[in-house]
């Protein structure tokens, strides 16, 4: 990829990031400690006032396996002061918005978003005073017209969890800019290869590492990225709230990165041919993948977005759930499970109803018999050989 700012390419960076000179080994060592032992009274002393990642003070701030990670995710990150790393993407979410928020203040969400996000805004949140709009996630003037005097913090999800949608991002930061409001984006389904969210004008960007960083579904963790002032914020809000990751964690994500682009490009490449075959199906109503000409959201994915990944929903013409489950139940390669980014591929049923709260199910341009969706995850299976696999579902699907 690459742009005209960035003097090397990101296939490049993705081999050089993260890698200090000090240390005579290609990946970072897993550095265990939780106690500093200073060399007298007075480092003793001097510890706590230095409060900056390359300095060991205790082991709640972390140490050189994280900081080497959080480093090469910021140098992925255009417009990135700094990254914190969390032990969930869950943890990334809800530490970004107890940074951003306070008691009083309503925050404006994007029905597009991943649940336990939503859940959040509707439990936790509520529990504090903060109240939780949501808004159609295409709609400018809806979204407009959920913020008030109150509003605080604008959180977006392009494409959505589960219905995939794009957003305009650039206009929807500009409204929120021009307002005061804190954007902030969950970025788990591009990352950083795929959109750039800071380089837009959103000024927190939190992923799920635990998806395409990884890439392996054996570990779990999170960050936020974000410009200098918003990433003293966050990083005070982690020390407050004790969010630290384990250097062996830290040391299986960098090892996931290393090959996150060339996963990525094979896992889009090997799921735009799938979906074409999906689409050409007859019992296939719409495929909801932004990387295929012609599906929703394609002109903004192709206008802003760098990269896709694998994941995407095919939406079935008429049936039932028990149709759809004899086709995912038939399925030999594709897994039942949850999650995406890993080298194995997924299928699961989904039902947005259960997840929106002001958005039509199925999309209004639908026919409304046409709702029993399915979300596939393609890993790294040859395409030929997953597609062979999905034709078993439809067997198995037309013969209840
Ligand atoms: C999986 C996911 C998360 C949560 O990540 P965990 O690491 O599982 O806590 C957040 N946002 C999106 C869009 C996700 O897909």
């Amino acid at each position: 990829m690459g742009t005209s700012d960035d003097p090397q390419s990101t296939a490049t960076r993705l081999v050089t990031t993260g890698r200090r000179g000090a240390w005579p080994v290609v990946s970072p060592p897993v550095w265990r400690g939780s106690t500093h032992l200073y060399e007298n009274t007075a480092a003793l002393a001097e510890g706590p006032r230095h409060n900056a990642d390359g300095r060991f003070f205790y082991g709640r701030r972390g140490a050189t396996t994280q900081w080497a990670l959080a480093d090469a995710l910021t140098e992925l990150e255009p417009g990135a002061f700094g990254t914190m790393l969390y032990p969930s993407g869950v943890a990334a979410i809800a530490a970004t918005l107890l940074t951003v928020l306070k008691p009083g203040d309503v925050l404006v969400m994007s029905d597009s978003a991943y649940d336990p996000s939503r859940a959040l805004g509707r439990g936790m949140l509520k529990e504090w005073g903060i109240e939780t709009r949501f808004f159609p996630p295409t709609d400018l003037a809806a979204c407009e017209a959920a913020i008030c005097e109150r509003t605080r913090a604008l959180f977006l999800e392009a494409p959505g969890s589960l219905t995939l949608e794009m957003q305009d991002v650039p206009a929807l930061v500009a409204l929120a800019r021009a307002r005061g409001l804190v954007s902030i984006i969950d970025n788990t389904w591009a990352g950083p290869l795929g959109f750039q969210p800071l380089k837009h004008g959103v000024d927190i960007t939190v992923m799920s590492l635990t998806k395409h960083v990884g890439g392996h579904s054996d570990v779990l963790m999170g960050s936020a990225a974000a410009g200098e002032e918003w990433y003293g914020r966050l990083r005070r809000r982690a020390q407050d709230l004790g969010q630290v990751v384990s250097p062996d964690d830290a040391a299986l994500m960098l090892r996931g990165l290393r090959t996150l682009k060339v996963r990525l490009d094979q896992q889009t490449a090997s799921a735009l041919e799938i979906a074409r075959w999906l689409e050409a199906r007859p019992e296939v109503a719409r495929v909801l993948y932004p990387c295929l000409p012609g599906a929703p959201g394609h002109e903004l994915w192709a206008r802003d977005f760098t990269g896709g990944c694998g994941l995407f929903l095919v939406i079935l013409k008429g049936g039932d759930a028990a149709a759809r489950a004899r086709f995912v139940d038939a399925l030999t390669l594709f897994g039942i499970g949850y999650s995406f980014g890993g080298f194995e591929s997924l299928a699961i049923p989904i039902d947005p109803p259960r997840f929106r709260a002001v958005t039509p199910w199925p999309p209004a341009d639908m026919d409304p018999a046409d709702s029993f969706a399915l979300r596939l995850a393609i890993g790294l299976e040859d395409a030929g050989d997953l597609v062979a696999d999905l034709d078993r579902g439809f067997a198995a699907m037309r013969a209840g």
